[in-house]
């Protein structure tokens, strides 16, 4: 399996990274930040050949890039055929929301479809050869982590996310996660990871390799000195599994 780090920085774009997205197997994309069309263009040449795009949650930074990607399908693939969104319950919403403060006067020329996922629901894109099985994460209401299975091989990703048992019931037994490591230290009312609790969860799943990204290159520093053995993929990085 190919995982491509289309964008491995926080929101707010520390230490020059693109904001969360990934393309696993060439053919799907999990999140959609703002820089992610630019990354997607730069590494991969464009989404001539992608149909679908799953979302961890709504927040801007996982989001934001989605109207560029529809406009790029539009007006330089020329697409007809119907590009899929998968996400947690509101996805139809949220990114029709989006549309509309961005581009609600141009009609994209192709069917947008919209799926909800919800916890522990599974499904096969078949045209991709891979199947997505989502896990209930908390960070917002809507947010979803998910498995990425293909070739007998499994992604996690986890989207952004507090640490909890949830975590490890995503990650368990996969052969890849790709996590978040957005603190060093945690903070009241903050639902992210931090050095902590990324440690303790390193040790719960080992030895499955763990790639850290929603960070930037002084947290990168502290955990990679803290939990030996991280990954930390950079924008533009294709990890094999
Ligand atoms: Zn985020």
């Amino acid at each position: 399996m190919e995982v491509l780090f289309l964008g491995t920085g926080n929101a707010v774009n520390m230490s020059g990274r693109g904001q969360q997205s990934l393309l696993v197997e060439r053919r799907v994309l999990v999140d959609f930040g703002p820089t992610a069309l630019f990354n997607l263009v730069r590494f991969h040449g464009g989404a001539e050949d992608i149909d679908h795009l799953v979302l961890t949650h709504f927040h801007g930074d996982h989001i934001a890039g989605i109207p560029f990607l529809l406009l790029w399908l539009r007006d330089v693939a020329r697409r007809t055929e119907p590009f899929t969104i998968w996400g947690g319950s509101g996805v139809d919403l949220r990114i029709g929301a989006l549309m509309e403060a961005t581009y609600p006067d141009i009609p994209l020329g192709f069917p947008l479809e919209f799926r909800v996922l919800r916890p522990r629901e599974s499904i096969s894109l078949a045209d991709t050869g891979c199947t997505v099985a989502a896990f209930a994460m908390d960070h917002k209401p809507e947010s979803l982590g998910y498995r990425i299975t293909a070739g007998g091989r499994t992604l996690a990703v986890s989207g952004d996310t507090a640490p909890g048992p949830h975590l490890e019931a995503l990650l368990e037994g996969v052969d890849m996660g790709v996590i978040e490591g957005t603190l060093t230290e945690p903070l009241p009312g903050v639902p992210h990871l931090d050095r902590a609790s990324i440690a303790a969860l390193a040790s719960v799943v080992a030895p499955t390799p763990l790639a850290v990204i929603h960070t930037d290159d002084a947290t990168k520093a502290i955990l990679a000195v803290a939990i030996p053995g991280l990954l930390f993929p950079g924008d533009g990085e294709t990890l094999t599994l």
